[in-house]
């Protein structure tokens, strides 16, 4: 129902649960949080409230992170329960995760499910929403933005997402058909949202996604070898959708 995500220099998880209770008046039944850091992708998940999973982000360990994305459900496919709400999560063959929190309905989530069990994946939830996760993670081959591409080819429906993986810690995946997502540029930061609502604390400027497109936001250290004095570097690009 709700979508917030974050890359940038602070840490993500606090940013994330005040975006999510600022879009509460929208309705929901449960909230999560997945964390990206150096070490990889950790989630926390509660049903009910989001000062409910504020409790939960204070007392799980490794939710350190300056990545991250966040969601307010209102289940479609599934009961609401720690297991159905997002995040959800697939991984991919080289073992890295990919987490998605998504709006909307994936129409033809039984076909790919069915697809992907076949190829290996173990679902941990009646969600329509997990087969993305999985479906990424299958077509993932070390470019992120591609695998969303790739992925969303396959899906027929309505979907706002978010989507990160540990293996490219500095980038943050939104894409839409749909349901509304935007694009909020801050300082050294970049902030997806599915209402202003969410990010308004945060930055006023504000890029809006058309159905179909795809957005790649980066941000992070410079490396030591670019060719400039800069020790950040931000990058925004919006590509779309080949069916
Ligand atoms: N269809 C998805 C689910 O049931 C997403 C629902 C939503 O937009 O919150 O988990």
């Amino acid at each position: 129902c709700g979508i917030v995500a974050y890359v940038g220099s602070q840490q993500a998880s606090r940013l994330l649960v005040e975006g999510l209770k600022r879009l509460e008046y929208r309705g929901y039944d449960s909230a999560g949080v997945a964390i990206g850091n150096e070490h990889g992708i950790n989630l926390a998940r509660s049903v009910g409230r989001v000062a409910v999973l504020e409790d939960n982000v204070e007392q799980t360990p490794n939710l350190h992170g300056t990545i991250g994305i966040a969601h307010t459900r209102w289940a479609t496919h599934g009961e609401p329960s720690e297991a159905n709400a997002h995040p959800h999560t697939g991984t991919t063959r080289d073992g890295h995760t990919i987490a998605v929190v998504h709006n909307g309905i994936i129409e033809n989530y039984r076909t790919l499910r069915t697809y992907l069990e076949g190829k290996g994946h173990t679902f941990s939830s009646q969600t329509d929403t997990e087969v993305l996760a999985k479906l990424i993670a299958e077509v993932y081959d070390g470019n992120l933005e591609q695998a969303v591409q790739a992925a969303l080819r396959e899906v027929t429906g309505a979907y706002a997402i978010a989507v990160i993986t540990s293996a490219e810690p500095h980038t943050l995946i939104g894409a839409r058909k749909g349901s509304p997502l935007i694009v909020g540029v801050a300082d050294r930061s970049y902030l997806v949202a599915s209402d202003a609502s969410a990010i308004v604390a945060h930055t006023t400027q504000v890029v809006a996604l058309d159905d179909y497109q795809v957005v790649r936001l980066c941000a992070g250290p410079n490396d030591q070898k670019a060719d400039t004095d800069e020790p950040w570097s931000v990058e925004l690009r919006t590509t779309t959708i080949d069916n």
